[in-house]
Order: structure tokens, then C-alpha cells, then sequence
């Protein structure tokens, strides 16, 4: 995982951005589309408290295909031992296995923290037709941050990007995650539990 913990509370949640890259207008991002990208994140958000009850850094992601979840995961690099074992890797991998496509045409990821280097060319090389994102990653992020992989007309694929949705939220469960591990405690925290009353919860799907 990308050393969160080094940025402390440094995530920023951003309202979605006004423009977002290859032509996602700033009508589709704040009107028609947001109660479906906050449906679907709230489930990224589920995911991500299922990782803080493990004692992981609290990342969660869902693929979603003609309006159900065809992948989903939450970060799980200390269980595995396994530095790529992120979020969006372990739920595109899923969502592929269930195509019976490498290709995740016409499918959208909802990742709850913006995504590293790793996962932002995964998600490049995946070709979904939109990765939506709740809060930016100051240190790591490379879809708008460090770095912005769908705006490198080198790598351009037409990676469409929404970020901004259930920003606060997404970046709370980070800075609570932290804040108890420094306190001594782990498991789950109160924005957490509001993901998991969420009717689209793990038990739901
Ligand atoms: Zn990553």
C-alpha cells in the first residue's frame, strides 16, 4: 500500500471537479450521475471498512456492469503479503474473471481513495469506460495528483475519470484508521459503520 500514514490527514476532499478529462461534463458529474456514483461508492465505502476491520489501510472498490457489482475488494496487503494487493487490482481482477474479459468495456470503478501508480495503469491497461474516485491522494495519487495518467495522451486509452464522490467520507475512514492505530486501537470507526448500514452492503450483494 502507498504509505498513507506518511501523509496523515493530507487527503483532500474535493467536490468533483468542474471538468473532468475526455469529455465527462461538469452536468454529468454533479446532476444526472451523482446518486448513482454515491450508490455505487457507498459500497466502495463497505469494502473499506471491511479492510479497517482487518487492521488494513482502509481502501475499498467495486466494479460495476449494467447495474450490478461484477467485482469488488478491499486493500488486503498485510493478510497477503503482497504490495500489489490493492483494492482496485484485487476487484478488476474479479471483475475480468467474470467477463471473461480482460477488456471491462462499458463498466465503471468506484474506488473510494484516488489511485496509485499501480492501479492507474492497471485501470489504463483494464479500459472501463469511467473510474469514479472519492477523495485525492496528495502523495501516491496519480489520477490528478501526483500525477494524471488519463490526461498523458501517451497512455490514452479515453480514460474518463469522476472524482469527488463521498470525498469526506472516503477520506475520514483514512484519518480514523490512523488516528486509532496511533491510539492503539483498530476495527472499525464511525463513518465506517455508516457504510455498513448501507443497504448496499457486503450481506446485500
Ligand atoms: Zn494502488
Amino acid at each position: 500500500m502507498p504509505d498513507y500514514e506518511s501523509v496523515g490527514c493530507a487527503f483532500k476532499s474535493r467536490r468533483a471537479r468542474s471538468v473532468v478529462p475526455n469529455g465527462i461534463t461538469a452536468k454529468d458529474a454533479k446532476t444526472a450521475k451523482v446518486p448513482e456514483h454515491e450508490r455505487w461508492m457507498r459500497v466502495a465505502l463497505a469494502e473499506a471498512e471491511a479492510a479497517a476491520a482487518e487492521g488494513e489501510v482502509p481502501v475499498g472498490c467495486v466494479v460495476v456492469h449494467e447495474g450490478r457489482i461484477i467485482g469488488r475488494g478491499h486493500n488486503r496487503t498485510e493478510a497477503l503479503k503482497d504490495p500489489t494487493a490493492h483494492a482496485e487490482i484485487i476487484a478488476i481482477g474479479a471483475a475480468a474473471t467474470a467477463l471473461e474479459n480482460w477488456r471491462l468495456s462499458g463498466a465503471t470503478v468506484y474506488v473510494t481513495i484516488e489511485p496509485c501508480l499501480m492501479c492507474a495503469g492497471a485501470l489504463t491497461l483494464a479500459r472501463p469506460e469511467l473510474v469514479v474516485y472519492g477523495a485525492r491522494d496528495p502523495k501516491f495519487g496519480c489520477l490528478g495528483s501526483q500525477y494524471d495518467i488519463a490526461r498523458d495522451n501517451r497512455f490514452n486509452h479515453g480514460l474518463k475519470v469522476v472524482e469527488g464522490v463521498l470525498a469526506t467520507e472516503s477520506a475520514g475512514l483514512l484519518k480514523e484508521f490512523f488516528r486509532s492505530r496511533r491510539s492503539g486501537k483498530q476495527g472499525t470507526v464511525p463513518s465506517a459503520r455508516r457504510a455498513a448500514q448501507s443497504p448496499f452492503s457486503r450481506k446485500a450483494q
